[in-house]
C-alpha cells in the first residue's frame, strides 16, 4: 500500500475529486488560472506575421539583385551557379567547373521574365499580410483566436513574475478539470472551463457511466459536459436555459446523475418564487433540453435530487422547513418517466426521533447512499445500517476496525461499483470489503485534516484532498492518492 502526494503547482484550490466508474482514473476540479498561448501568438499577429514578411522581401529582394547583376542574352545558355555563358555546350562550366550534364545549363531570358516568380511572390505576400489589416480584425482576431487551445498555466507564473501589463488581460480564470493516474500521481488538463467556482455555491462533478462525460455545476446560472476524450466543452445557458425556465428567474440546484446509456444528464432546476423543483433531461450531443418532472417545491424542499442510475433507481434528500425533518424518497424511472417510490426509510426529525427503526444518530453528517439494487445504506458510524426493498433495517456488518480508529470514522464512501467501503477517522482510513465485510486495509494518513474522499472500483484505489493553512492565513487544499492491495474477492 502506497500513498503519493500529487503535485498540482498552480492551484492549491481543488474543489472535488471523483473516480471514473470503471478503471483507476480520478477527475479533479480545481479553481486555477491558465493562459492560452494560442491567443498570445493571434494578439502578436502583426509582429509575427510582419517579421515573416520582412524576411520573405529580405530573400526575394537578394533574388532580384542577384538577377539584375547576371544579364542573360536570349538564345544564349548559362552556368546556373556562376552565369557564364555556355553555349557552346562543354561538358563542365570553363568558369566554376560545374558538371553541366548532371545539372544543365540554363536558357538566357530577360532580366523582367526571370523576375516575374520572385514579384508574383512579393506582391502575393504583401497582399495577404494586407488582408487581415484591411479587413480591420484587429489584435483579438476572434475568427482565428478560437482555433487552438494551448491552455498553459505555467505560463500564468512566467507572466506574473514579470512586468509586462500587455500579457495581464490574457490570464483566465476558472475550473479546470484534471485526470489523475493513481499508480503514478501524474495528472493531465482534461479541459478549462471560463468560470471559476464561486466560495458559497455547492459544486458538482458528476461523471458518466460510460466515463464519455463529466458534468461540472459551479455556478447557478450554467451546467457544462465536458467530452473526456477530446476535452470539448459543451455549456448549457442563456437561450437554452431561457427555454427551460421559460423567462421565469430559476437557478441550477444539482446534477442528479445521468441515464444509463449516458447520453443524457439530469439536472435539478430550482424556481424558488414559484415554489416549483423540476427535473430536466439535457443531451450535450444535440442540446435537446426538457423537463422530465415538475413538482411543488415543498415536495423536495432544497432542491436537491440525486439519481444513483436514471432507468433503475433515483433518490431526493429533502429537508421540510417548519417540520424540521429530513427524509429519504427514492424515485424509478420505467419506460423514461419518473415513477415516485417513497421509501419509508429514514425519516428523522431534529428532536432525534427516528421514525422507522434504522438506528440513526440526531446531528448525524451522513447522508444515505441508495445502491443500483434499491438497498439504503446509511453511512453513520459507529453503526451502519443497511435497508434492503421490502426488509427491515438492519446493522451493516462490518469487521471492526481496532478501537481506537473506530472512535474516530466520521466519513464513509462506497465504491461506485459498490463493491468496497472506505471509512475517514482521525490519522486513519480504512478499507472494506462492501460484500463480505471483511477490513482489508489500514492506512495512516497522519494529521492531515480531510477535505474529500474518493474510492475506485474495485477498492483499487483511494483519493483524499487535505486542508493546510498556509502563511497568509488562508486555507490550501492538496491531493493525496492511495494504492491499496487487491483483494482475492
Ligand atoms: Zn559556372
Amino acid at each position: 500500500m502506497t500513498v503519493h502526494p500529487v503535485n498540482i503547482p498552480h492551484s492549491t484550490d481543488l474543489l472535488e475529486v471523483t473516480f471514473a466508474p470503471q478503471g483507476d482514473t480520478l477527475y479533479v476540479a480545481a479553481n486555477s488560472e491558465v493562459v492560452n498561448l494560442w491567443s498570445i501568438c493571434v494578439f502578436h499577429w502583426p509582429e509575427i506575421l510582419g517579421g515573416l514578411l520582412a524576411l520573405i522581401l529580405l530573400v526575394c529582394t537578394w533574388r532580384l539583385v542577384r538577377i539584375v547583376r547576371r544579364p542573360r542574352i536570349e538564345g544564349r545558355v548559362y552556368c546556373g551557379r556562376c552565369n557564364y555563358d555556355v553555349t557552346d555546350a562543354p561538358p563542365t562550366c570553363p568558369e566554376c567547373g560545374r558538371d553541366l550534364e548532371a545539372k544543365p545549363a540554363r536558357p538566357g531570358k530577360t532580366r523582367l521574365r526571370r523576375s516575374i516568380p520572385t514579384i508574383v511572390i512579393v506582391l502575393v505576400t504583401c497582399l495577404l499580410y494586407a488582408m487581415p489589416w484591411a479587413m480591420n480584425v484587429g489584435r483579438q482576431w476572434p475568427a482565428v483566436a478560437g482555433w487552438f487551445q494551448w491552455d498553459s498555466a505555467e505560463a500564468v507564473t512566467w507572466i506574473q513574475d514579470r512586468p509586462i501589463t500587455r500579457l495581464q488581460p490574457f490570464v483566465r480564470r476558472g475550473t479546470e478539470l484534471l485526470a489523475v493516474n493513481p499508480a503514478t500521481a501524474e495528472w493531465r488538463r482534461v479541459a478549462f472551463v471560463d468560470l471559476p467556482f464561486a466560495v458559497g455555491n455547492e459544486f458538482d462533478l458528476k461523471i458518466s457511466p460510460d466515463g464519455r462525460w463529466a458534468t461540472l455545476r459551479n455556478d447557478y446560472q450554467s451546467l457544462t459536459a465536458i467530452d473526456l476524450q477530446s476535452g470539448g466543452v459543451i455549456g448549457v445557458r442563456g437561450s437554452i436555459t431561457q427555454r427551460v425556465t421559460r423567462g421565469r428567474p430559476s437557478v441550477w440546484t444539482s446534477v442528479a446523475g445521468y441515464n444509463a446509456d449516458s447520453s443524457s444528464v439530469f439536472a435539478v432546476w430550482h424556481n424558488e418564487s414559484e415554489r416549483r423543483v423540476s427535473l430536466v433531461e439535457w443531451n450535450p450531443v444535440t442540446q435537446a433540453v426538457r423537463i422530465v418532472e415538475e413538482r411543488e417545491s415543498n415536495v423536495y424542499d432544497g432542491g436537491r435530487i440525486e439519481m444513483v442510475e436514471a432507468e433503475r433507481w433515483t433518490r431526493s434528500v429533502t429537508g421540510e422547513p417548519g417540520q424540521s425533518a429530513r427524509f429519504l424518497s427514492m424515485y424509478g424511472t420505467v419506460n423514461r418517466s419518473l415513477e415516485r417510490k417513497l421509501m419509508e426509510v429514514a425519516v428523522v426529525d431534529d428532536q432525534g426521533g427516528a421514525v422507522e427503526a434504522f438506528g440513526v444518530t440526531p446531528n448525524s453528517q451522513a447522508e444515505p447512499y441508495l445502491c443500483a439494487d434499491g438497498s439504503v445504506i446509511f453511512l453513520d458510524m459507529p453503526r451502519p445500517m443497511i435497508k434492503r426493498p421490502d426488509e427491515k433495517a438492519q446493522p451493516l456488518k462490518l469487521q471492526p476496525p481496532p478501537a481506537p480508529v473506530r472512535q474516530t470514522l466520521g466519513r464513509l464512501v462506497v465504491s461506485p461499483d459498490e463493491s468496497h467501503l472506505l471509512g475517514l477517522g482521525h490519522e486513519t482510513m480504512v478499507l472494506w470489503n462492501l460484500k463480505s465485510g471483511q477490513l482489508l486495509a489500514s492506512v495512516d494518513h497522519g494529521s492531515k485534516v480531510p477535505a474529500g474522499v474518493a474510492l475506485s472500483a474495485g477498492g483499487r484505489s483511494g483519493a483524499m484532498m487535505h486542508i493546510v493553512r498556509n502563511n497568509s492565513g488562508r486555507f490550501d487544499k492538496y491531493l493525496d492518492v492511495i494504492r491499496f492491495p487487491t483483494d482475492s474477492d
